[in-house]
């Protein structure tokens, strides 16, 4: 990989400027090189978002002079890799079943780590999507309370493919009014107190409806070759 071809797009820092203070910029590099992360992490950037368990220790294998970078798994994972991705990543977005809620927990408690994780919830019907549905996940919460070796503190959401302007906004509002909800409730350990949400091409708008950590990579790196 050359110097020219890991360079960063010259939009970047705008994009990167334009994020208010208050919101965490996840740099998402999934399917790009490690020159990209050291680049991006030069001009500033702490938060990297990958979508696979083995690719991202691939790469962090090949970062381990970067140790203050915070790692994000953004991706669906299965529950046979819960004690990698503890391992492995800071933040777990993409919690999307009790079931692997407890694998991690019990993850965390055998690697006496406390992961950041957040529920990946569907506010409308999205059949090919992973996640919770909203109208489940009230009935699902005092267990997911019981999970005291996870900080389960954020809601992760993603708008259907295609979906209308008032659909996505429809969405994030919802997200945010759930975690209004949550919050009320009183549990001992579940407070919700970041919002996942918004990529390329709404995270205006997520941000404008309270998202507290957008998820980027195409606005940020142009496009991304396709996966393996
Ligand atoms: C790939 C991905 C992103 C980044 O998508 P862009 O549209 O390139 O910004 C964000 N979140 C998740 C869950 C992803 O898989």
């Amino acid at each position: 990989m050359t110097a020219a071809s890991s360079a960063l797009p010259q939009h970047f820092d705008e994009i990167y400027q334009s994020i208010p203070p208050t919101v965490t910029l996840i740099a998402v590099t999934k399917f790009l090189p490690v020159e990209t992360i050291r680049a991006a992490y030069e001009r500033g950037i702490r938060h990297f978002g990958e979508s696979r368990v083995q690719e991202a220790i691939a790469k962090q294998a090949q970062l381990t002079d970067l140790p203050d970078i915070t790692w994000h798994l953004i991706g669906h994972l299965q529950t046979n890799k819960a004690r990698k991705a503890v391992e492995h990543f800071d933040w777990i977005h993409s919690v999307d079943s009790l079931k692997l809620a407890q694998r991690l927990d019990q993850a965390a408690q055998e690697l006496e780590k406390t992961p950041h994780c957040c529920l990946q919830v569907k506010l409308v019907s999205d059949p090919p999507k992973y996640g919770i549905d909203a109208a489940e996940l009230g009935s699902l919460l005092p267990q997911f309370d019981q999970l005291i070796h996870l900080k389960l503190r954020g809601l992760m959401t993603i708008p259907p493919q295609g979906a209308s302007k008032e659909t996505v906004r429809e969405v994030f509002t919802g997200a945010k009014s759930l975690a209004d909800t949550i919050n009320q409730q009183g549990f001992t350990h579940l407070q919700i107190d970041q919002l996942s949400m918004g990529m390329s091409g709404d995270y205006q708008e997520a941000i404008a409806c309270g998202a507290t950590m957008v998820r980027l990579g195409t606005v940020l790196f142009g496009p991304r070759p396709p996966s393996a």
